[in-house]
């Protein structure tokens, strides 16, 4: 077999279409990986109808066109380079798509996420090299990828499940930072979303004694709470409440009233895009002294920090992106030892033939609950 299908974009506005390419060879420190799974993030569909045409008329980070999008693959190696010893053909894994120069000083310090040409393969990124060496998106048959980007799937996580390792990698990253953990109590802003509800999962996972969660949705936050009724209490926020910092606001009256007066530990900011800045800081100002707080959401105002109140109250605020591959293998490790729980996913899968489709979908669905996957090897 030399050729596969793949869903290529040719123009932003336009819907993908399926064409046949030659399957591609891996190179020696490559492999081949047939796609069984790829995660779809509702972000995607907002890139490629060119949503963002408007901030980068240019289309500045994107991939070159026809581009195969398709942030989060998961699937069985095909194939392996010359120079790859430790991944055989059979392996189970999920591709992690962050893609780094390898050579430059943040490269060479073991910080691959700080690398100024930082890029997702598959998705958007700071390097046009990069992209165009990596041009395999999960939304085709077969893609290469670099041996070191691999984590391998135990047996007991399905390729569906672990198509959601970008948001679980992208909280648990976070939350490391953020030292979450036993006799910890951790608040998620936003958790019945996408992160949201994976920062839950994992925090359960860490050990969080208690998780206080964010949301509009009152049902989507009672399914959060039955997760784990014991350790998870959620708060119904109303958006039009302002941000004070002097515990007047309902939300922070909570927070200190289930911390013994003390307030939070830590804070993960997981608003979506159009989010006010007035509800990012309505939870920075449920830490407590000291507290830590770390954002993987996408709040797009301008905060209005009181240097003061930072200073005075011992505030960390810290930003994050994505996760490494080693973060990647901690995962697979907790979901195969069963401290971290993904059963609560809903997947919902589409064939390639359908990916428009899954795409024009997306808005409608159980908030984080919903994993939505388009599976390569379904012919439709
Ligand atoms: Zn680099």
């Amino acid at each position: 077999m030399t050729m596969m299908v793949a869903a290529r974009l040719h123009e932003f506005g336009e819907p993908m279409r399926l064409d046949r390419i030659p399957i591609p060879e891996p190179r020696p420190t490559d492999v081949l990986v047939e796609v069984k799974a790829c995660g779809i993030v509702p972000n995607l569909a907002r890139v490629v109808a060119n949503f963002f045409a408007t901030q980068t008329p240019d289309r500045k980070g994107m991939p070159p066109l026809p581009a195969i999008f398709g942030l989060d693959p998961t699937g069985v190696i095909a194939k392996v380079g010359e120079q790859v010893h430790s991944i055989r053909p059979g392996d189970r894994v999920y591709v992690n798509p962050a893609r780094k120069c390898g050579s430059c000083r943040m490269c060479r310090s073991g910080e691959p996420l700080d690398c100024p040409n930082f890029t997702f393969q598959g998705y958007f990124g700071r390097s046009q090299e990069i992209m165009k060496a990596y041009p395999y998106g999960g939304l085709c048959q077969y893609i290469t990828a670099p041996a070191d980007a691999l984590v391998k799937l135990p047996n007991n996580v399905s390729f569906e499940a672990a198509a959601r390792f970008g948001y679980l990698g992208t909280a648990y990253a976070a939350m490391k930072k953020l030292g979450v953990g036993p006799g910890q109590t951790f608040l998620v802003n936003g958790i019945s979303g996408m992160l949201g509800l994976n920062a839950a999962m994992i925090a359960l996972a860490m050990g969080a004694t208690r998780i206080l969660g964010t949301g509009r949705n009152v049902a989507l936050l009672n399914r959060v709470k039955a997760l784990a009724p014991q350790r998870i209490e959620v708060f119904a926020a109303d958006d039009a409440k302002k941000a004070v910092a002097d515990g007047v606001d309902p939300l922070v009256a909570w927070a200190k009233s289930m911390t013994d007066g003390y307030g939070v530990d830590s804070v993960l900011d997981c608003l979506p895009p159009g989010a006010s800045a007035a509800t990012m800081m309505r939870a920075l100002y449920t830490l407590r002294r000291g507290g830590r707080a770390a954002s993987v959401g996408v709040v797009m105002e301008t905060l209005p920090i009181n240097g003061y109140w930072l200073m005075t109250n011992r505030i960390g605020l810290q930003g994050s992106v994505w996760f490494t591959t080693g973060e990647g293998e901690e995962m697979a490790a907790m979901a195969a030892a069963g401290t971290l729980d993904v059963s609560c996913l809903e997947h919902r899968i589409f064939p390639l033939t359908e990916v428009n489709e899954a795409l024009a979908g997306m808005d409608n669905r159980n908030g984080g609950f919903t994993n939505f996957i388009v599976d390569p090897t379904r012919a439709g």
